[in-house]
């Protein structure tokens, strides 16, 4: 996409703001709204329907109907699998405008939105949708009397409860799989960022997903996001978001039906570099990737590396170097690097572990970049941060790296360990020994040796710890979330002899 195109989206942009309940975009019961503000200019851009409990109530009924239907819960898998293709194929088509969406609801940098929403979103959704006729039961070995059948199940209605910081990305992770294995879904996206979630829905409903099986309630967290975790007839919960809200899901269940509650939340990273690597420019991309990637508001967020003490000058130096030459600024610019803070409030409580961090004693490195102006908030590096300081515990989720130094594989080891965190880790190492040592060691959902990512759709995504439970989004463990099992045994008699 050009920049003028960009542009020229943004003019003629229709935006969807009604919840979509059974197939309908619809009001709240109560009438209410809330501001959609984007985060970069601060312009208003929607009043969006603001769902509560009645409205929850509105979305499971019909998601219930619909599961009980049995019009997808039931349907041969061939017909979910060629719904969610052609489902990929329109998000495909319309990616141009879901990414200019994306990236007025978030401030996230316009080059991301594009990947993530002309790339990410549909190969997720096809990649689901060729796994609905894929997946298989058991038949274990039983005597001549019997047989036994282990059959997976769609489980029934999930509530789907999403964060801001990749809004349709996270939502492509648990639409597909859910939708997949012939769940009815009701999405709760972020209040910061419902928009394309919501156009989303239309696009499903295009694809040919019936009434009732895919519903979006936008609203707040104590209200929607509350009604969708205590309600009763909802069957799972699959949650993104912070371990604080991950916690009440916990206790929602408990209070109510005892809903299966899967759970993705959040991280504080280490990025190791033991001292046979080697610094260079490679390795400099990856550290700097890690950290500043969507201005550092991700779960998996390298903010914490941990660096051997004959190398961390020249790692300073370097990863200062490259940050450096980052762009910071109008997300919509194809050039630019670094958006904004999602709100004011967060760009606020970034801030304050800035300054937190100057005042425990790590040493800022001086000004990488022009004063930054409204929710925008400069790369910053600190050197000198100890394990105690709250910078190198508290997720800060924003621009803000933390370089610790280590004398040995076992400090770094037992300094990368010493959180209540298990997302996610980054090791550079020549040794492929030590490169093991060190994965074995670490509780965490993912390793990433010589380099930084996530992995892909084919791997599981999840955390240890605090940063999750049992189950993982991605992969083909991404189902497990989504599915009973259920044992049919048969007794059977001896025909003949
Ligand atoms: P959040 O926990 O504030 O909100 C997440 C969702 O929960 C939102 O939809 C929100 O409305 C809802 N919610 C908030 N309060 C609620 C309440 N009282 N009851 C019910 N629902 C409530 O998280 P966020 O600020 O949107 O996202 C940032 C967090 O998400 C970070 O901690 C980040 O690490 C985490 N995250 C984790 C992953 C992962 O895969 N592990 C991915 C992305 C983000």
């Amino acid at each position: 996409m050009q920049q003028t195109e960009i542009h020229a989206i943004v003019r003629s942009m229709q935006i969807r703001h009604q919840a979509f309940i059974n197939g309908e975009y619809v009001d709240a019961h109560s009438k209410q709204t809330f501001s959609v503000i984007n985060p970069a200019n601060q312009e208003h851009l929607a009043e969006v329907t603001r769902c509560d409990q009645d409205d929850v109530n509105h979305a499971v009924r019909a998601a219930r109907a619909a599961f009980n239907s049995g019009i997808w819960s039931r349907a041969d898998p061939e017909f979910r699998k060629s719904v969610l293709l052609k489902l990929a194929a329109l998000v495909r088509q319309h990616a141009d405008e879901l990414a200019v969406l994306e990236c007025l609801d978030t401030g996230k940098t316009i080059s991301d939105c594009i990947h993530e929403i002309g790339t990410d979103v549909p190969n997720f959704l096809q990649w689901y949708a060729e796994l609905a006729d894929k997946y298989f039961g058991k038949i274990p070995q039983t005597g001549r009397q019997s047989m036994a059948l282990i059959t997976r199940e769609p489980v029934g209605v999930a509530g789907l409860v999403l964060p801001w910081n990749f809004p349709l990305v996270m939502a492509s992770w648990k639409v597909a799989p859910a939708l997949a294995v012939g769940c009815s879904v009701v999405v709760k996206p972020a209040e910061e960022a419902p928009l394309t979630t919501l156009r989303f829905a239309e696009l499903a409903r295009e694809a040919g997903v019936p009434a009732g099986v895919l519903n979006v309630v936008p609203g707040y967290g104590h209200e929607a996001g509350a009604a969708l975790g205590k309600h009763p007839d909802v069957d799972v919960i699959s949650f993104t978001g912070s371990t604080e809200v991950g916690r009440l899901f916990m206790k929602y269940s408990g209070e109510s039906n005892l809903k299966g509650i899967a759970l993705e939340m959040g991280g504080k990273s280490p990025f190791i570099v033991l001292d046979d690597a080697c610094i260079n420019d490679e390795l400099i991309e990856h550290a700097a990737n890690s950290a500043f990637w969507n201005a550092g508001q991700n779960c998996s967020a390298n903010m914490r590396q941990i660096v051997a003490k004959p190398l961390v000058e020249e790692f300073t130096q370097a990863i200062a170097d490259r940050v450096a030459r980052y762009t910071v600024g109008d997300p919509l610019n194809l050039e630019t690097n670094i958006g904004c803070m999602i709100s004011h409030t967060h760009h606020a409580r970034v801030n304050k572990y800035i300054e937190l961090g100057k005042a425990e004693g790590a040493i800022k490195l001086p000004e990488l970049h022009q004063p930054a102006q409204g929710n925008f908030i400069n790369p910053t590096i600190f050197a000198n941060v100890t394990g105690e300081m709250t910078i190198a515990k508290d997720e800060i989720f924003g621009p803000v790296l933390g370089i610790m130094t280590v004398n040995s594989i076992e400090s770094a080891i037992a300094l990368a360990k010493d959180t209540d965190y298990g997302l996610h880790a980054t090791l550079f190492t020549q040794d492929i020994d030590r490169a093991l040592h060190v994965a074995r060691e670490l509780p965490c959902g993912t390793i990433s040796i010589n380099g930084f990512t996530e992995g892909d759709i084919k791997t599981p995504f999840g955390g240890y710890k605090q940063s999750g439970s049992l189950s993982r989004d991605n992969g083909t463990e991404a189902i497990e979330q989504y599915l009973q099992t259920k044992t049919i045994w048969i007794c059977t008699k001896s025909v003949g002899s």
